[in-house]
């Protein structure tokens, strides 16, 4: 990371040193306020905790600020993105897993450090196997990695499918949204039923934390999110309506606008405020 900001600054044609700060948006429990990460579990094998802030900080000669990445993307959303009317969102980040980030009342909501673990809300008790080791989290079904599981053993037990048929063809090495959206083009009957099934549960755990935050906005980001967030918004809408406990005025729902950069400018906004 040290190497790749000294590049970007010299590119800039500026001394890391001078400027203002860094700002991070980093997976796992990223501590504000001691510059430690924590559990970041995308980073495979990698347990335990690291001081990243203050690693960089020492490389570079000049302040770090350290963010949840989901969590400064919604914040980007809020202040610069799809988000900029709304004084109380959450963010819903569809892509390889399923993060959220909340912002109430004009301000980032982080609980203890936890908070916004969407995908983690409970859709069907007992139910299909997470990627976090529990059941029946909403990631479990709407999770890009779970979704590939699953095609995979339906494909396995004989179900046809050009998922990745069309995976090979165009040289990826994993179902990307791009492949999920040439297979519906293709009209691949698993791919729409996977989606489909992807739409009931975000629209089920949505629903739920609505219930509970009454925000005013609900923010689509990730990507899977941009990609089918317009195309999929009557289902997704529908899919909430039916678990909305006050349903005459659901929240609006946007898809983000900030695209795959909306998490560097949050964490750059991290040095800002
Ligand atoms: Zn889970």
């Amino acid at each position: 990371m040290a190497e790749a900001l000294r590049e970007a600054a010299s590119a800039a044609d500026v001394e890391p040193a001078a400027l203002q700060g860094v700002g991070i948006g980093s997976p796992g429990d990223a501590n504000g306020e001691t510059g430690v990460v924590s559990g970041a579990r995308n980073l495979p094998g990698w347990e335990g905790s690291f001081a990243l802030g203050e690693t960089l900080s020492q490389a570079l000669g000049t302040p770090v600020w350290i963010g949840n990445d989901v969590q400064v993307a919604t914040e980007a959303e809020f202040q610069l993105g799809a988000g900029r009317e709304f004084q109380s969102l959450i963010g819903v980040f569809w892509g390889t897993g399923v993060g959220g980030g909340l912002v109430l009342d004009g301000k980032p909501w982080l609980g203890r450090g936890a908070a916004g673990e969407i995908g983690h809300m409970v859709v069907k008790r007992g139910g299909a196997e997470c990627p976090c080791g529990r059941k029946g989290c909403m990631e479990a079904y709407a999770g890009r990695s779970a979704m590939e599981a699953e095609a995979h053993r339906q494909h396995e037990a004989g179900v046809k499918t050009d998922l990745f048929k069309l995976m090979r063809k165009h040289e990826k090495e994993r179902l990307t949204s791009g492949i999920w959206q040439r297979s519906l083009d293709h009209g691949d009957q698993l791919a729409e039923k996977l989606i489909d099934r992807a739409i009931e549960a975000l629209g089920t755990g949505i629903a739920s934390a609505v219930n509970l935050l009454d925000p005013e906005a609900v923010i689509i980001g990730g990507g899977l999110g941009v990609r089918f967030g317009e195309l999929y918004r009557e289902p997704l809408s529908r899919e909430m309506g039916k678990h909305l406990f006050v349903d005459e005025h659901p929240p609006a729902l946007r898809v983000a606008s900030l695209g795959d950069l909306g998490g560097a400018i949050g964490a750059s906004l991290l040095v800002a405020s």
